[in-house]
Order: structure tokens, then C-alpha cells, then sequence
């Protein structure tokens, strides 16, 4: 079954990448975490479709929000992203995806990798009592989505990386093994591992090598 959304809104979250609520339609059903695929509906983009990840709460009836990171080297579908405005129209794919809520723990991601991230540390804000530590790794500050909003969130520990930049106030270097037994102190409980596929890869094994177990470490393939 195929969903017809449309946008009412987008807006720039940083220089690449952009908020877009669209309506939402009946039957759209889905999980916190959970991506769907779409595809823009405009001749000649119709079989092109690409997996994003809801950003707004399974419990907002009225909107559907994604965060969208744009490639123009790519002349993918993510380039024609900041072009779209209001009342353009995206078919859409059942949602689906492996990275759900598992309870507290510390979400590791990297760049647009954050986006499952950020509904589910919504959702533990929304219910209260948070104890999460968000890793977010990017190439330099100005890639941090939503940092303000993560800023904000009660018992969300924050660690910010920036492998790009010498002049930054953030933390220098990539979520690699030391930089992770530097961050995190207990490695028996749940991590979420999100971003591009090397980095998952990377981040899954010096986890484990660190003493976290497999059956904990929630990550989606083929990102
Ligand atoms: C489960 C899941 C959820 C996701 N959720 C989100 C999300 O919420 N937000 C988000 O921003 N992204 C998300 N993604 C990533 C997203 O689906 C796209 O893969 C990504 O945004 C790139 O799409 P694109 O069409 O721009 O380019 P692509 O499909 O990657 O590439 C189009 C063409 O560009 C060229 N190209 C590819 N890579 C490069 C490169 N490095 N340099 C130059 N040219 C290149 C190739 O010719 C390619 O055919 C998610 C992915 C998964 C698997």
C-alpha cells in the first residue's frame, strides 16, 4: 500500500539539511524510529525512492515530520529536497525499519544518521525521566542537527564530535574505541548505532572488543 503526502512546510534545520512536516494521512501507522520509502511525485522521480525516517511521535495526528539532509554532488533525490515547497506531494511506502525504542541507553550517530535518534530521545523527553547519552559525531559544528533541541532535553547527556574542524569547542575525533571507553563507562547496556554503513560497522566492532553484547547494540542495515 502506497501513501500520498503532501508538504506544508519546509524549512532549513542547518545549511544542508531541512525540516519537512507534511500532512498526515489515515492508516500511516508506524513506530518510533521507524523510516518509510518515498519517492517525489514529479515525472521522472517517481521510481526513484529513498528510505527517511519519521521524526515527528506516532502520537502527533496531525503532521508527519522528516529531517532531511541534502547531496547536490549526488543528483539523487535529496538534491531536488530544498526546491520543494508547500502542497508538492511524495508517494510514500508502509514504514518499516529495524531501529525502535529499547528503552534508555546511549544513541551513538553519525551526520544524518541522528533522525531515528531524534524521535525516539522525543519520546523519552515527552514521557519524562530520561537517562540517555546521545554520541553525535559530524564533520564540523555547523553539521549538527538540532543541537538546541538536544541541548534542551532533560536527562539527555550530551557529547558532540567534530572530526573536521581544529577550531572547535566540541570534542575532536571520530567515535572510535578510545574515543568511546573515554565517553562511556558501562558498556552493559543498550546502544543505538545509526549513520553511514562504515561507521556502523566501526562503532558495532569496537563495542563489542569494549564488552558490549551483540543482542544489545541496535543498529539498521544499509543506510
Ligand atoms: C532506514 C534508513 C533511513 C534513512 N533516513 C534518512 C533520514 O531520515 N534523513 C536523511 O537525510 N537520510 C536518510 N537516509 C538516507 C537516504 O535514504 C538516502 O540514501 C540519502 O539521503 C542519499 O540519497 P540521494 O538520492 O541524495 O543520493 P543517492 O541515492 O545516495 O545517490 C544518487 C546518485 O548520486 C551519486 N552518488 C552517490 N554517492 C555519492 C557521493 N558520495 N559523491 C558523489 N556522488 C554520489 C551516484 O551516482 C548515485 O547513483 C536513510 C537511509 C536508511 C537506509
Amino acid at each position: 500500500m502506497t501513501f500520498s503526502l503532501t508538504l506544508q512546510d519546509i524549512k532549513p534545520v542547518t545549511h544542508d539539511t531541512y525540516q519537512l512536516t507534511f500532512d498526515r494521512p489515515d492508516g500511516f501507522n508506524f513506530e518510533v524510529g521507524q523510516a518509510t520509502h518515498f519517492a517525489l511525485d514529479q515525472s521522472g522521480w517517481r521510481d526513484e525512492d529513498r528510505a527517511f525516517t519519521m521524526t515527528s511521535l506516532p502520537g502527533d495526528s496531525d503532521k508527519l515530520e522528516f529531517v532531511i539532509k541534502s547531496y547536490p554532488s549526488h543528483d539523487g533525490v535529496t538534491e531536488r529536497i530544498p526546491a520543494l515547497q508547500p502542497g508538492a506531494q511524495v508517494i510514500a511506502e508502509e514504514p518499516a525499519g529495524a531501529i525502535t525504542d529499547h528503552g534508555p541507553g546511549t544513541f551513538i550517530a553519525g551526520g544524518a544518521g541522528i533522525t531515528p535518534f531524534i524521535a525516539i530521545l522525543r519520546s523519552h523527553a515527552q514521557k519524562g525521566a530520561m537517562d540517555c547519552h546521545l554520541i553525535f559525531a559530524n564533520e564540523t559544528e555547523k553539521d549538527i542537527i538540532l543541537k538546541d533541541e538536544f541541548d534542551a532535553m532533560e536527562g539527555l547527556k550530551t557529547s558532540y564530535l567534530v572530526s573536521d574542524q581544529n577550531d572547535t569547542d566540541h570534542t575532536a575525533g571520530r567515535p572510535d574505541k578510545d574515543m568511546l571507553s573515554s565517553l562511556v563507562t558501562d558498556f552493559d547496556q543498550t546502544f543505538y548505532v545509526c549513520g553511514p554503513q562504515k561507521m556502523v560497522d566501526a562503532v558495532r566492532d569496537a563495542l563489542k572488543e569494549l564488552g558490549a553484547s551483540e543482542d544489545k547494540i541496535i543498529t539498521e542495515e544499509g543506510w
